[in-house]
């Protein structure tokens, strides 16, 4: 299992993200979890936002999980739908994580136990047992 994060910072505009510093929290997430990148975006649901996360899900490979840190999951769902649609990416491999209202180290806390829960499951590509 590979995962991979987008780190979304709300255009920095958000007041909902004045406790983080989006300048150290990428750094800190790598070098805390196992992951193999965190990328960071002003708008993940902005033209560009939007374009890096296609481009994140078309590369995944069949074990790749990938983390949306942002705003609520239920927002979330429906600004990335489409992307979901379009791409073919499996939803169960799309984790939508609320990143709002905490400071570096309450994301990187929500994102553990994200992390955790996934390493618990078992791999796509691992066979059922006979
Ligand atoms: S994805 Fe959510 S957190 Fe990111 S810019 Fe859009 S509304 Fe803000």
């Amino acid at each position: 299992m590979e995962i991979k994060v987008l780190l979304c910072n709300c255009k920095g505009l958000c007041p909902s993200f004045k406790n983080t510093d989006m300048n150290t929290l990428p750094f800190q997430l790598e070098s805390e979890l196992e992951v193999k990148y965190v990328m960071l975006h002003p708008m993940t649901c902005g033209q560009g936002g939007n374009q890096a996360l296609m481009d994140v899900l078309q590369s995944a490979g069949e074990d790749t999980y990938v983390i949306s840190a942002a705003c609520a999951p239920v927002a979330q769902e429906k600004l990335f739908a489409k992307i979901l649609r379009t791409t073919g990416f499996p939803p169960d491999r799309f984790i939508m994580v609320d990143i709002r209202g905490t400071d570096n180290d309450g994301i990187l806390k929500r994102l553990r136990e994200t992390i955790e829960g996934l390493l618990r499951r078992p791999s796509p590509t691992t066979a059922p047992a006979a």
